[in-house]
């Protein structure tokens, strides 16, 4: 269980973050309500992943517990009612999350916000390339600090060697000035085989260079920082862009995937299927494909229900997903049916994987409200390469008009 400590003394804001942490969020809230309490809570059991600390306690009136929570590494979100500019550099230097002003109820949701930011970062690789080990370290604090995974790279060519170890990588943040390859050269060679919707790249210098930001962007980097720079200038750049590429995967998703079922849609398999048929073929192998469609699904809806129906299709759905590897494309082609583009697997072995899979549909009725529904699916299968995806669609329906024609609820292999 996730867990979110929250020392405030003002009732009302400590149960409103709660409320809104438990309920949106879904975290556990432990609420204490003095630093003395605090320090009970901390003393017993210190797993938190992110503590909200308000700096005017009645037995802490100068922000005290930031010390209390920082010491016991757990990342502190601080709050308060005004903050001067000393004070903030203060806590700034102690390694906070960030500091948000009480008075606006904007600002929670920005609290909020950067508590669910908190616990995704652990998810995030950046990498922090610089030749300086010193720079390393003082960016590398910054990013752990937010919880991010860092990893260190000292030049250009060492960084790609890390990319290559780590593909999954979020964000790059290079300086520029580095022995063997420098800044521009590192952005260049990343972007090559890491596109922008992929992986964010912050150029970061210290040089007084005329246009160095504008060189770092055209080749390819998404932002760029000045050093020195202020701590929270480092943070807003870091979470914008990590922000950007979290949107764009949510609307690849979106615009990929089918709602109800998670499975990729037909505009996907359009897209991605041609290639991954191509790729087979390069290396010799051959792809199968098949289209599948519930039977009598109409009556499914009119007996149970269309929330039943619902039901049936996720089941079947995960089912799908489950049989098949991720290399495969198993997509929801509208309604109640389905195609799967299967790749690795022997067409000679085709007919038996599909007539297990019907088979499985057979055997496993969807519980739903009570109820147990029975449902079958009929299966055209397409074994042999033809000249492109459309063909082998095209193969599969004709198959599977004629095993709906046979009585439904079995498997037809195309051309046969
Ligand atoms: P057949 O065996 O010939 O395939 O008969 P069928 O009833 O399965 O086929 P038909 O195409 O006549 O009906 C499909 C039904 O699927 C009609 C439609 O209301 C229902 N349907 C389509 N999309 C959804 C959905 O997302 N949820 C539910 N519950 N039903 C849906
Ligand atoms: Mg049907
Ligand atoms: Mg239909």
């Amino acid at each position: 269980m996730s867990r979110v400590l929250v020392v405030e003394d003002s009732r009302t804001f400590s149960s409103l973050l709660s409320r809104r942490i438990t309920e949106e969020m879904g975290h556990q809230v432990v609420v204490a309500n003095s630093m003395a309490k605090a320090e009970a809570i901390l003393a017993m059991d210190t797993d938190f992943f992110v503590a909200l600390l308000d700096l005017n306690l009645p037995d802490a009136p100068t922000g005290q517990v930031v010390d209390l929570v920082l010491a016991r590494n757990i990342p502190s979100i601080v709050f308060t009612g005004e903050l001067d500019d000393e004070l903030r550099d203060q806590f700034w230097a102690k390694r906070i999350v960030d500091y948000i002003l009480k008075q606006n109820m904007d600002n929670v949701a920005y609290m909020l916000s950067l508590v669910e930011r908190l616990h995704r970062n652990p998810a995030i690789k950046v990498l922090v390339v610089d030749d300086s080990q010193n720079a390393r370290f003082v960016v590398g604090e910054l990013l752990r600090a937010h919880r991010y995974q860092v990893l260190e790279a000292e030049d250009g060519l060492a960084a790609l060697a890390v990319l290559a170890e780590h593909p999954d990588m979020r964000l790059v943040i290079t300086d520029y000035n580095m022995p063997n390859m420098d800044g521009f050269e590192l952005v260049r060679s990343i972007r090559r085989d890491h596109a922008k919707d992929q992986m964010g790249i912050i150029g970061i210098s210290g040089a007084d260079k005329v246009g160095l930001s504008a060189r770092f962007i055209k080749s390819g980097a998404n932002d760029f920082l000045h050093k020195p720079f202020l701590t929270e200038e480092f943070y807003t750049r870091v979470t914008q862009n990590i922000e950007l590429l979290e949107y764009i995967a949510q609307i690849k998703d979106l615009a990929e995937k089918d709602y109800l079922t998670r499975l990729y849609n037909r505009r996907y398999m359009f897209a991605a299927g041609p290639k991954l048929m191509a790729a087979q073929t390069r290396r010799g192998q051959g792809v199968v494909l098949a289209m599948l469609d519930i039977d009598h699904f109409k009556r499914i809806n009119d007996t149970f229900g269309h929330d039943a129906g619902d039901a049936v299709l996720r089941q079947m759905s995960a089912l799908l997903t489950a049989r098949f590897r991720t290399s495969d494309i198993v997509a929801r082609f509208g309604g109640e049916e389905f195609c799967v583009l299967a790749t690795d697997m022997n067409p000679a072995d085709a007919g038996r994987v599909f007539e297990d899979l019907r088979q499985s549909f057979e055997s496993s009725p969807v519980s739903f409200g009570g109820q147990s529904i029975p449902y079958t699916v009929s299966i055209g299968l397409c074994t042999s390469a033809l000249e492109g995806l459309e063909a082998m669609i095209k193969a599969a329906d004709d198959a599977l008009y004629v095993s709906k024609n046979d009585g439904r609820n079995r498997v037809t292999l195309a051309g046969r």
